[in-house]
């Protein structure tokens, strides 16, 4: 297992190429475009473990039915696209229930017990980024919507995590002055974080290339090359790698290269959208969750993001505008004037979904050398520095800490 291959340089790509550089091996990541510009870019950068919880939940379906006619919903289903998704959306509709929820949350803070501590071991170790250490604070503007928050992250905070602190309203808006007096209450996450996460991907790029690393951007895998059980070479756009260990994370794309191989993983694009203003108006000192609206504003050295919205509408990348007006007028419920910044610029992402809400991490079936990590969904920023050692731990020990089986994907193959 001397030469790695990693198929995609998103965040998850990168991390995987990290923990396998520093178990010794010596590693190729390929991207078909620029390191970390599909959709680890624009998104809001959260590292909120206490946000573990898996996406289908017991009462999503009358909820996602329901939102389904609704376009500037915090979770829109294309009725258009309904060819496309509805296979998909069946089966994780059959994830919504009790059982499976709180044995993927399980599965969720197994995983996401070192997070924190992996993200301090990215500093010591000199990758350089942008990291806001203040928590994550919840805004509400209706109390029912606080009650029922607080019993979901109480929940999750038995299983080691700080537990969250309910702030007066009077508290909230010392914290943050800019939030409007609609707001009746908060909850703090003391101990989360955010990232600008184009600024991660960027340091892991330099911190690799110095480790030398060989990234090869522009250069889309086309096809494998394998003999027998094994898988000896990817031919890509710029030419033919070898390798002795190959690594897919190609986020939403994943699909399509598993396929390849013989693999059907049933892996949805959950676009989001996100917009940014440079120098903007208003400042903030926390990440914010407008809770009502399912929106998150991230404050960063020179800009605020907006991000938020799930939308099932097949793969594309087309910015609606619906969706983004959603984005401002999120903000202008919460906030005490108009968000305004010199400039502003939109954008989307897919989102790599699993119907059952956790990640597909561990070995592809037929292929002795041939391993996976995606389906990071909405949460793949905060979740990839640990996925990244779960795959080494698995690609290179064969065992790991982590009870793999969870996000094994021979739960959709087999
Ligand atoms: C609006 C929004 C907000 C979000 N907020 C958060 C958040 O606060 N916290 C959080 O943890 N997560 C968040 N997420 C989720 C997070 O962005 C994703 O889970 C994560 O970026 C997925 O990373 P990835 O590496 O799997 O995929 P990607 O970043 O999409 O990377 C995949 C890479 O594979 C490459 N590729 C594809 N096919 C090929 C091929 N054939 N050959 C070579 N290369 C290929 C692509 O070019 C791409 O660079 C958010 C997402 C959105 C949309």
């Amino acid at each position: 297992m001397g030469r790695a291959v990693v198929v995609g340089a998103g965040m998850v790509g990168l991390h995987a190429a990290y923990a396998l550089r520093r178990r010794g091996l010596e590693v190729t990541v390929v991207d078909k475009g620029e390191a970390g510009m599909a959709c680890s870019f624009g998104n809001a950068g959260l590292v909120c473990p206490s946000l573990s919880a898996p996406l289908p939940a017991p009462g999503l379906v009358g909820r996602s039915l329901r939102w389904m006619l609704q376009r500037d919903s915090p979770l829109y289903i294309k009725p258009g696209a309904l060819p496309e998704t509805l296979g998909w959306l069946l089966a994780f509709w059959r994830h919504c229930n009790a059982q499976d929820y709180s044995q993927g949350l399980l599965a969720m803070l197994g995983l996401n017990q070192r997070t924190l501590s992996l993200y301090d071991m990215l500093t010591a170790d000199g990758v350089e980024f942008e990291m806001h250490r203040q928590g994550l604070l919840f805004a509400f503007t209706r109390e029912g919507d606080l009650v029922s928050e607080l019993d979901e992250l109480r929940e999750v905070a038995q299983f080691g995590l700080p537990a969250p602190q309910v702030l007066a309203r009077a508290e909230v808006l010392a914290e943050e002055p800019n939030l409007s007096d609609r707001v009746v209450g908060g909850i703090l996450l003391p101990a989360e974080r955010h990232v600008e996460p184009h600024s991660l991907s960027r340091g892991m790029v330099r911190w690799l290339a110095a480790r030398g690393v060989d990234l090869r951007q522009q250069s889309e895998v086309q096809a494998f090359e394998h003999k027998g059980d094994a898988v000896v070479a990817v031919q890509t756009a710029s030419g033919r790698i070898e390798g002795d260990l190959f690594v897919l994370a190609a986020g939403i794309w994943t699909r399509r290269l598993a396929a390849m191989l013989g693999s059907h993983l049933p892996i949805q694009a959950g676009k989001g959208y996100s917009l940014s203003l440079s120098s903007p108006n208003l400042q903030f000192r926390h990440a914010l969750y407008l809770a009502g609206t399912k929106v998150v504003l991230s404050p960063y050295e020179d800009t605020v993001r907006l991000a938020g919205t799930m939308e099932f509408s097949g793969m594309n990348a087309r910015l609606d505008t619906v969706r983004l007006d959603g984005l401002r007028s999120a903000a202008r419920n919460y906030l005490r004037e108009e968000l305004r910044g010199a400039t502003e610029s939109a954008w989307t992402g897919m989102r790599p979904m699993t119907p059952d809400g956790l990640p597909i991490i561990g070995r592809l079936p037929r292929y002795r050398n041939v391993f996976v990590s995606t389906g990071h969904g909405a949460n793949g920023i905060f979740m990839s520095p640990t996925s990244g050692e779960l795959l080494a731990d698995l690609a290179v020990d064969g065992e790991s800490a982590i009870d793999p089986t969870p996000f094994d994907p021979v739960r959709f193959t087999a």
